[in-house]
């Protein structure tokens, strides 16, 4: 019988065996996974929290009842890389698209390893849609991640997991026999919890992240700036799409802060 843990281990396999170059071999540590209810009415919400048309479970796999939301972080040095002020470090560019590129070899290896055991498994087709205009997308891995578990949101606006948040999401919906995880009731981020820290805004370079707000429209122009000078490692968002751009990178309000690696509450506590 399939269970949490097998699936657990085949991402962790998956990543410790993915061919990746020679000069930059380590670059993932073990991954974290968790599993969000497809009918909570938390996914009806995410049309108003991040986009009008964000999918449903349902609108991808009728008959879903779990969606499998994982996080891979960055090693350390990948973090610590990104430390200095001003532009995304290259190797923050170059690790962010790899895993990127990665992302959709290890869904398809899970969804296989799901359907070998009877059940069905599938990708949101808006997972790589991006929509420049209003600076979203149409499917949440962090919205979808803290439904599952995962972690809960930072001042940062990234999902600070027992982790950290310096890494990346995904998400694949599915019809596995699993109960589903519950959303976290305790805070992660320092300032959430008791309104100390803020690194991650005086980190911020373009001004987009303030304790009040963010301004996204601030934030993509701080990384279309990253993305003028990394062109040499692929362009997630815009490959295919005729437009030609770099790694539309940043990460300054993730790296390196209390919450980059761990849960900076659950290592008062
Ligand atoms: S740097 Fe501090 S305030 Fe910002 S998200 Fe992390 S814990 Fe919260
Ligand atoms: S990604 Fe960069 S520009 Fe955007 S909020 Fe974070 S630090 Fe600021």
């Amino acid at each position: 019988m399939i269970t949490k843990n097998m699936i657990q281990s085949e991402i962790e396999h998956f990543i410790q065996k993915y061919p990746l170059p020679d000069d930059f071999s380590h670059i993932w540590e073990a991954p974290l996974t968790g599993y969000a209810d497809a009918s909570h009415p938390y996914w009806k919400e995410l049309k108003n929290l991040v986009h009008r048309e964000h999918d449903q479970p349902m609108e991808i796999l009728p008959g879903a009842t779990v969606v499998l939301a994982y996080f891979i972080p960055f090693s350390k040095n990948i973090g610590q890389s990104n430390r200095f002020c001003g532009l995304a470090s290259p190797e923050w560019a170059r690790a962010y698209e790899i895993t990127n590129a990665m992302f959709p070899k290890l869904n398809q290896h899970i969804i296989h390893f799901i359907t070998e055991h009877g059940y069905q498994a599938a990708v949101s087709k808006a997972s790589g849609f991006f929509d420049r205009e209003n600076i979203t997308g149409r499917w949440s891995f962090r919205h979808i991640a803290f439904l599952a578990g995962l972690g809960t949101f930072g001042l940062n606006r990234m999902l600070i997991t027992n982790k950290g948040c310096c890494g990346r999401l995904n998400a694949i919906v599915t019809t596995l026999p699993f109960a589903a995880d519950e959303p976290s009731v305790s805070e992660n981020c320092l300032y959430k919890s008791s309104g100390s820290c803020m690194a991650c805004v005086k980190n911020c370079p373009s001004g987009a992240l303030t304790s009040s707000g963010f301004d996204r429209k601030l934030c993509f122009t701080q990384c279309l700036k990253n993305a003028s000078v990394y062109t040499q490692f692929g362009s997630s968002y815009t490959e295919g799409n005729g437009s030609a751009s770099g790694s539309e990178v940043c990460g300054k309000c993730l790296t390196p802060l209390p919450c980059t690696f761990q849960n900076p509450c659950q290592k008062q506590n």
